[in-house]
């Protein structure tokens, strides 16, 4: 393992706790749906509420997505797990209590992998338990008064506990984004963070090197990765200085204010046994089949470790690369769509080169415009077989690189997919005539005796300056890297 960088003499100590809403049609005890954006209070039901008289009813598919999760994270999915009353007074949470797990969680250990820095790191997992969610009260417009809408109540969650692993905000990140989109690339959660269905409270504590845990305290609800990171950093120093100022830690809630960047106590924390936790007695204990668990694990899609490792092995592509292909399974597809169609069918010889082209053009010219634009890689406008016939026109040498960004350009604004039509009508077309080429070195050594002495004197820059003369001289359609040796060749 690598050592962590120390921040002002101390080591930083993280463990994260987040909530993944999963992707049910209905809610994990009743029937209403959990559909997101409806009036407020037109979702919340008579269970939701526990209004009495009512008792929940678990709901299957939630359990079917915890399962799926605790496979994909190698963890042990419990045979048996218990519902749990978490008891607590907030106006969001008409019950006064919320539907938890406690001391016998459904999925059990486990671990995340990820890059860091170009290493392979893992966190490991405590445990991770369904829960139901609560209301949300909303603090604007309502002249200064509060409103609580309870659509949420109710909407099932998957609490996903980390140890205390991370030694970095930059490591909780690449945790955060690797969970993220594990559970999208499960089916399990939407991942929509701006909705609220992915988020996480960072755990913060900062220790000198070889001590025993410093005490911990707590950032909610952080809901993008800027925040998470932006939170820790403040959080770290805010420690630190205190420590140095000779004060003690206090555990504590906190939130972070992304408008001024700083964290700020909410209450001090809670121990487990405020909460008052019991068995829930409208609900009996969850039991999972060693069949059920089989049925799951078949139906499970390839993981995107495994895929990584796919296309490291079959596809030469190195590790980052890999990675960044299996970012998304639409990504990957693509990926897979874009790499197939520059070798032909089955691939064959070369298919680590084509590999190596098809992940640059998707990790650069096409991420770029995907980000600028804030598009999903579904969403992306060029079609996977053109984006493929570019790139055998850029390797075959009929269109420089320069060239088939114009081209790409054309494609991406939907001028047609056909890339050859596409060269030919905006004059792209390199120059390959060897003997074209050759007669506008000639001209160009001619006119620049000055670059020329100075490359015989040993000037680089100048050799630069003469390769750009002859691309201009050829209007750009000249290979730079021909020119370039053939300058090389007749300059000795
Ligand atoms: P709670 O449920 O009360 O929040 P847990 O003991 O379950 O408390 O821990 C919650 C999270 O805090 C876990 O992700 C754990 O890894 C993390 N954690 C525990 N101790 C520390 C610590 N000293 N520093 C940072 N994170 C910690
Ligand atoms: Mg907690």
């Amino acid at each position: 393992m690598n050592t962590p960088a120390l921040i002002r003499g101390y080591e930083v100590v993280i463990g994260l706790e987040t909530h993944a809403q999963l992707s049910t049609a209905s809610k994990i005890f009743s029937g209403a749906s959990t559909r997101f954006g409806a009036e407020p209070n037109t979702q919340a039901c008579a269970v939701d509420l526990a209004l009495p008289g009512t008792l929940p009813v678990l709901n299957r598919g939630a359990v079917e997505r915890a399962i799926r999760f605790g496979l994909a994270v190698q963890a042990k999915v419990a045979p048996l797990s218990i519902f749990a009353r978490k008891n607590y007074f907030y106006p969001d949470l008409p019950k006064g209590y919320q539907i938890s797990q406690y001391e016998i969680p459904v999925v059990q250990g486990g671990r995340v992998e990820f890059l860091l820095g170009g290493e392979k790191r893992a966190v490991r997992l405590t445990r991770a338990h369904l829960e139901e969610d609560a209301g949300k009260s909303l603090h604007e417009d309502f002249h200064g008064s509060t409103g609580i809408d309870l659509n949420r109540a109710g909407t099932p969650l998957l609490e996903i506990v980390s140890e205390p692993d991370m030694r970095s905000s930059a490591e909780a990140v690449e945790y955060a984004k690797a969970l993220h989109a594990l559970v999208v690339w499960l089916g399990i959660c939407d991942g929509n963070m701006q909705e609220g269905s992915f988020r996480c409270d960072a755990n913060v504590s900062v220790r000198r090197p070889g001590a025993g845990f410093g005490t911990r305290r707590e950032i909610k609800n952080l809901n993008s990765f800027r925040f998470l990171q932006q939170a820790i950093d403040f959080e770290v120093q805010w420690q630190i200085d205190r420590l140095e100022d000779g004060l003690a830690i206090e555990q504590a809630t906190l939130l972070f204010n992304p408008d001024s960047g700083e964290t700020r106590a909410m209450r001090t924390k809670e121990d487990a046994h405020d909460y008052r936790y019991f068995p829930d007695p409208d609900l009996p204990p969850l039991v999972i089949a060693p069949e059920w668990v089989e049925q799951v694990r078949a139906a499970m899609p390839e993981l995107p470790g495994a895929m990584a490792e796919r296309f490291q092995r079959e596809d030469g592509l190195p590790a980052y690369d890999a990675q960044m292909m299996t970012q998304s399974l639409d990504f990957a597809r693509c990926y897979e769509a874009v790499r197939d169609a520059c070798g032909g069918p089955g691939g064959g010889t070369g298919r680590a080169a084509w590999a190596k082209q098809a992940a640059n053009w998707l990790m650069g010219e096409v991420s770029k415009r995907l980000n600028a634009e804030g598009l999903a890689i579904a969403q992306m406008p060029v079609a996977p077989a053109a984006l493929a016939a570019l790139i055998r026109r850029v390797a075959d040498g009929t269109v420089s690189n320069s060239g088939a960004r114009q081209v790409f350009d054309a494609l991406w604004s939907g001028a047609g997919d056909d890339v050859d039509a596409l060269i030919e009508s905006r004059g792209l077309k390199q120059m390959n005539d060897a003997g074209a080429l050759a007669a506008l070195v000639d001209e160009v050594l001619a006119k620049n005796e000055k670059s020329v002495a100075e490359v015989r004197a040993g000037k680089d820059k100048a050799f630069n300056a003469l390769v750009g003369q002859v691309m201009k001289a050829s209007q750009g359609k000249a290979n730079p890297a021909q020119a370039a040796e053939l300058l090389r060749r007749k300059l000795g």
